[in-house]
């Protein structure tokens, strides 16, 4: 049997895969340069006099089949609008899962509001819906909940206890562009629907993000949010409640006017390659691929194991499939920012009593500590790319398997 390249073998794989941190895992074309140069030679880079930021919003609302579309600056700031359109009483609740990107987290403690944190499912990583349901007090005020990886929470669930609880519901759809969750795309249940630009995501133009809502008042409650409170629709040039400057810029709605055109066919080869890959490890015993009922779009390609993450991770990685284990090193509640309560001054403003225990949420922290591995996955992995990521896991599988 071969020797593994973490014992000093010969790696399945020398040269490195597409990668989201350089041209070879992005679709950046000469229409971006274009759309770049265009905005440039205008000599108006601002959307506040500028057009390029309506058509994004607009041609991002009719993809998404949503009325109104807000882009801001960045994922982060897209989920800030949502809890600011929520606009929580110092203290109030929102509901939302401890694995996910901070950003989904820190705009709650922005404005003042008490993250609670329900656990999540052990075969997706996405919130249980009993849960949040045990959850719920009379401060709660909203759920937000994350497609985590690209898989579709359950949404619908969600939404019948938000409804039968008086409750918003805010999508953080930063990882599941274009995911089906029944007849409409993720972000298109909940309230609102957030999504980010980052470099890493489906589509990207550095940094970015962009909100969908049906709903006219949560629309102007947060385009106010990104504009300092700034009434541009009516002249009364005055500021109508605290908010930041939070803005796209012209150059970035022109970029990521022909990174949508793109999204589709991206959405596509990313679930091509997965399917390739699940079928080349799906007899495997004791790994389990990521459940996929036709609505995964594979932001990354989450594995479950039994457990030994963290040797297994180390092998793959040095048979030149760099992957990582548990997707975080510890589930959110457990930085400093929420368990220290860091926030403002010494004040520990707004979590004073609020306690955030190890084995808050055992599920996730099970995920996190012992059975995620988490690939990155990628649009432009060619058919012989997933082979040799077959080739690696069956690889490391058998002679891990044997060591044990
Ligand atoms: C990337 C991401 C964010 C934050 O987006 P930024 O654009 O990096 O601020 C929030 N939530 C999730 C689930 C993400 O993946």
């Amino acid at each position: 049997m071969p020797e593994l390249a973490v014992n000093g073998g010969t790696p399945v794989r020398s040269t490195p895969l597409p990668s989201v941190f350089n041209a070879s895992g992005r679709r950046f074309g000469d229409e971006e340069v274009a759309a770049a140069e265009r905005v440039l030679r205008s000599g108006m880079l601002s959307a506040t006099w500028g057009t390029e930021v309506a058509a994004l919003e607009g041609e991002f609302a009719s993809l998404l089949g949503a009325v109104h579309s807000v882009a801001c600056s960045s994922g982060t700031a897209a989920l800030h609008l949502a809890v600011a359109a929520v606009n929580p009483e110092p203290g109030d609740e929102i509901i939302t899962t401890p694995i996910s990107d901070m950003g989904t987290v820190f705009p709650i403690l922005m404005q003042n509001g008490v993250p609670v944190f329900a656990d999540v499912d052990l075969a997706t990583g996405n919130l249980d819906p009993a849960a949040v349901e045990a959850a719920i007090t009379p401060r709660t005020k909203a759920v937000l909940a994350v497609h985590l990886f690209g898989k579709p929470a359950p949404i619908h669930e969600l939404r019948a206890l938000c409804d039968q609880h008086g409750l918003l519901l805010i999508e953080d759809c930063a990882q599941a562009y274009l995911a089906p969750v029944g007849d409409v795309y993720a972000g298109r249940v909940g309230d609102i629907g957030c999504f980010s630009l980052q470099q890493s995501k489906h589509i990207s133009a550095g940094d970015g993000g962009l909100v969908v809502t049906d709903d006219a008042a949560l629309a102007r409650r947060m385009r106010l949010f990104t504009d300092k409170g700034w009434p541009r629709d009516t002249d009364e040039r005055t500021y109508l409640f605290l908010a930041l400057n939070y803005r796209m810029t012209e150059l970035t709605a022109a970029v990521t006017r022909v990174q949508l055109t793109r999204l589709q066919q991206v959405v596509d080869d990313r679930r091509t390659g997965a399917a390739k890959l699940t079928a080349g490890i799906g007899d495997l015993v004791g790994l389990l691929p990521p459940s996929d009922d036709g609505d995964h779009v594979y932001w990354q390609y989450p594995l479950l194991l039994e457990d030994g993450i963290h040797p297994w991770a180390a092998a793959l990685t040095a048979e030149g499939v760099p992957c990582t284990p548990g997707y975080l090193t510890a589930p959110l509640y457990a930085a400093p920012a929420l368990r220290g309560k860091a926030t403002y001054g010494g004040s520990g403003f707004p979590l004073q009593g609020v306690e955030y225990p190890v084995g808050l949420c055992p599920n996730a922290e099970t995920l996190i500590n012992e059975r995620l591995v988490v690939l990155p996955w990628n649009e432009n992995y060619s058919g012989s790319d997933v082979d040799d990521i077959v080739a690696a896991i069956r690889k490391v599988h058998t002679a891990l398997a044997l060591e044990s």
